[in-house]
């Protein structure tokens, strides 16, 4: 059977062309190792200019280590995160946050349409009997949002009040950060650092590297040992340039968010040709790079039948189609056409 993983998820694409040329370009001769080479230098000076503040930049390999490490320089063992329940960190890396930080509780707050709710977090600080209770350290939001929806500034504004009177630490997921910013058509920093987040996991693999996540301290304080923390996790690349060019690609004029806006414009395309199907409804809104929408079962196992891969994720009749950089047009068409006829074969 032919597999069409196109909508599975952003990280079903390859290297965008422009990482790639600098991949190639950083392999020649040899290099310093483990992060003191010119590319990686470059590349966290490059990021501390896009972010407009002087940050402390570190790489690793992928998304699960950028937040488990992250967390865990925001926490002690007898510590919990507060996080929505639809996070990543909750549902999609397998304990890694607890893992690494040595066993901090995450504690899962309510949220609408992916957005962890302000009150939320003050409900649960506020909850548990004192030193019984594993004491709230740090507030963790994914930008954009597991369901395709994105944190206005000023919704973001609110969560940090919330951190702030308590004494939390703020932690952002950006694996979609592009995404969001290409959404908002905001600089970094207004979602970032001038919203009170402390550390960004900025997602480099779903916009268009191989592999790769930067883990951004705009606190600096927090990120002392950090690279320990890194080196033992196994996460630290010796080979680090190969790590660091791919961004310099994927940064130099503004790539990245070139190739979140087409991700988004995609995911739009997408939703407004979805739309038109009665049987189908979409079930958030279309603001990143991910359409969420209820289809019939029996539709979903026929296009799975037909080599269509994509996720179930909201309830057994809610699948999520992702765009990346690389969606095609042509292959959006493509499914929506397929969509049609089987709904009339199945009628
Ligand atoms: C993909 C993703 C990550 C990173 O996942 P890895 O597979 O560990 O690289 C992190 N957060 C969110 C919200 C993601 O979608």
């Amino acid at each position: 059977m032919i597999h069409r993983n196109y909508f599975a998820s952003d990280n079903s694409s390859g290297i965008c062309p422009e990482a790639m040329k600098s991949l190639a370009e950083a392999n020649q001769g040899y290099e310093v190792s483990y992060g003191e080479d010119a590319w990686t230098r470059e590349v966290c000076d490059e990021l501390r200019r896009l972010f407009e503040t002087d940050c402390e930049v570190f790489f690793v390999y992928n998304g699960t280590a950028a937040n488990s490490l992250a967390l865990s320089a925001l926490c002690q063992s007898y510590n919990s995160i507060i996080c929505a329940d639809t996070s990543h960190v909750e549902t999609d890396e397998c304990g890694a946050p607890e893992f690494y930080t040595n066993g901090a509780k995450l504690l899962l707050g309510k949220e609408n349409q992916g957005k962890l709710l302000p009150e939320s977090i003050e409900t649960i600080f506020h909850s548990g009997r004192g030193l019984h209770f594993p004491k709230p350290a740090a507030v963790s939001i994914t930008q954009s949002t597991e369901l395709g929806t994105v944190y206005r500034p000023a919704e973001l504004l609110e969560i940090y009040k919330v951190t702030k009177r308590h004494g939390l630490h703020l932690h952002m997921d950006g694996a979609r950060l592009a995404n969001a910013l290409a959404f908002l058509s905001l600089t970094p920093k207004e979602i970032t650092w001038q919203c009170g987040v402390d550390v960004l996991c900025l997602g480099g693999t779903k916009n268009g590297l191989a592999v790769g996540e930067a883990v951004i301290f705009f606190n600096k304080a927090l990120a002392v040992d950090f690279e320990y923390r890194c080196k033992q996790a196994g996460q630290l690349a010796s080979k680090m340039r190969f790590l660091a060019a791919p961004w310099k690609g994927l940064l130099a004029g503004g790539v990245w968010l070139k190739n979140a806006a087409h991700a988004n414009q995609c995911a739009a395309l997408f939703a407004a040709q979805l739309q038109t199907i009665p049987e189908l409804e979409i079930q958030m809104p279309v603001e990143a790079n991910a359409v969420f929408v209820k289809m019939p079962p029996r539709l979903i196992r026929a296009l799975h039948d037909q080599g269509w891969h994509f996720y179930n994720f909201i309830g057994e009749d809610g699948v999520r189609l992702m765009c990346s950089w690389n969606t095609q047009e042509e292959d959006i068409r493509l499914f929506v056409a397929e969509i049609k006829k089987t709904l009339k074969v199945l009628s």
